[in-house]
């Protein structure tokens, strides 16, 4: 019996993307099979997308996660291997993924050979996330909510935690057997990963709190930084200053932390 999904690892490996890109191929039968995120446009790369897409009877949709580079530098290069008119383009939105040929709701659904596809809008990496679920297999494709490798970034002016937090409960209540990331290995815990996700950004936030309360008012990010990450490699403290900004907005948006100009921070006082 055939896998629901092949990997095909794009060859574009960074200290953002860990070994690189996970594509995956799925379904196919009478309706086609599906490709999610043609990463970068790679002769060998494209050929293994679509040799994998033979085998399950040949590409008709490219779905995208996010509009982030390394989710859609394929899409014309495959695109153009396919045959322009036979191949249909999906995301979030064309706000997010200009080009695309129909923008995708939440909860729209999607033949996936015996299996059933649903998009999942999950905003918070970038406001046009999708995951996309397999409901028999229970199988999530996870774009960037999950990282296989280390915890995945959530940098303002993208990312936004609040958002991002919210997507995440969201995905609790799915019955998850297998979280397929879009970076580094499957994750085969996938509720326990979740729970230490929303944890850990949790944590930080309890920490950014302290910092406001420990540290003189108007503090700014990397004295929060170096107050927070006292754990962490000073070289990774450029990429932690997205985050402790990311949980700042969602501190001021929730009406516990205001900006005092210049980029300084502070908790907002009680009011008498
Ligand atoms: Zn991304």
């Amino acid at each position: 019996m055939q896998k629901p999904y092949t990997i095909i690892l794009a060859p574009n490996p960074s200290i953002m993307t860990g070994p690189g890109t996970n594509t995956i191929v799925l379904g196919g039968g009478v309706e086609g099979a599906t490709v999610i995120d043609p990463a970068l446009d790679d002769v060998a790369y494209l050929d293994a997308i679509l040799r994998e897409g033979a085998e399950r009877g040949d590409i008709r949709r490219i779905f995208i996660t996010h509009g982030h580079p390394d989710h859609i530098g394929g899409i014309a290069a495959l695109r153009q291997r396919l045959g322009t008119h036979l191949v249909h383009v999906f995301a979030f939105s064309r706000q997010g993924v200009p080009g695309i040929d129909e923008e995708m709701a939440d909860g729209m659904l999607c033949p996936a050979g015996d299996d059933t596809l649903r998009a999942i809008h999950t905003p918070g990496h970038r406001f046009d996330h999708l995951c996309f679920y397999l409901e028999k297999a229970h199988i999530l494709f996870a774009g960037d909510m999950i990282s296989g490798i280390t915890t995945n970034v959530i940098a303002p002016p993208d990312g936004d935690m609040l958002d991002y937090l919210n997507s995440l409960k969201r995905l609790q209540d799915l019955d998850i057997a297998e979280i397929v990331p879009g970076h580094g290995p499957p994750i085969r815990d996938p509720q326990a990963k979740i729970a230490e996700y929303i944890a850990h950004r949790q944590l930080r936030e309890q920490q950014v709190m302290e910092a406001l309360e420990e540290l003189p008012r108007g503090v700014k990010i990397p004295a929060i930084v170096k107050f927070v990450y006292i754990d962490v490699d000073p070289k990774l403290h450029a990429i932690a200053a997205w985050s402790v900004e990311a949980h700042l907005i969602k501190l001021e948006r929730e009406g516990l932390a205001e900006r005092l100009g210049d980029d300084g921070w502070a908790l907002v006082e009680p009011t008498a």
